[in-house]
């Protein structure tokens, strides 16, 4: 029995991956397959081999941008977006380790700022972090000259609703 593949559908709920028969449209429009160490439709077939410690050790389930457009294209209406946030959850909860550098602070950094005000601000969530790495200096340039240019603001307005925002953040607490 493969538990692995059981866990996932449970957990997604909608269309069980299972019903992908793997015609790979999502792959051919995926934005980020090029940089994937597996592509959206071999994560498919390896849950579907009971591939829990690849899968979950992977970096393609964070270098997913959540953009969906593997779902817009899936004859099926298989949702890989919302898949591969369920491997996250699930890997981070496992204590595996990440695939790709600091990217579980990476996304810790960008909800830190999305809590304090309800959509991102650049230099807060580049404070975090840095804070969060402690490799302080190394985008340093980088990060001078886009400000120079104005593709870092300063200041970003906060959004009018924050209770709706903490009201969101309480509900997924664990
Ligand atoms: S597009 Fe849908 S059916 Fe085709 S490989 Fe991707 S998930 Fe499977
Ligand atoms: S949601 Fe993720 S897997 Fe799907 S097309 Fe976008 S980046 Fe690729």
């Amino acid at each position: 029995m493969n538990t692995f593949l059981e866990e996932v559908n449970d957990r997604m709920g909608g269309v069980p991956i299972q019903s992908c028969f793997h015609c790979r449209k999502c792959t051919a429009g995926c934005p980020i397959a090029f940089a994937m160490e597996y592509n959206p439709n071999a994560i498919i077939k390896m849950i579907q081999m009971g591939m829990r410690e690849k899968v979950l050790g992977s970096s393609t389930i964070w270098l997913c941008a959540s953009c969906e457009t593997c779902v817009t294209r899936c004859p099926n209406d298989v949702d890989i977006a919302r898949m591969m946030d369920t491997l996250r959850e699930m890997a981070i909860e496992s204590g595996v380790d990440a695939g790709e550098k600091n990217i579980v602070k990476f996304h810790e950094a960008f909800l830190s700022s999305i809590k304090m005000g309800g959509r991102i601000s650049e230099p807060m969530m580049l404070v975090h972090y840095k804070l969060k790495t402690l490799d302080l200096f190394s985008d340093m340039g980088l990060g001078m000259s886009m400000f120079m240019k104005g593709k870092i603001k300063l200041l970003s307005p906060r959004t009018k609703d924050m209770g709706s925002v903490r009201k969101i953040f309480k509900s997924t607490d664990k």
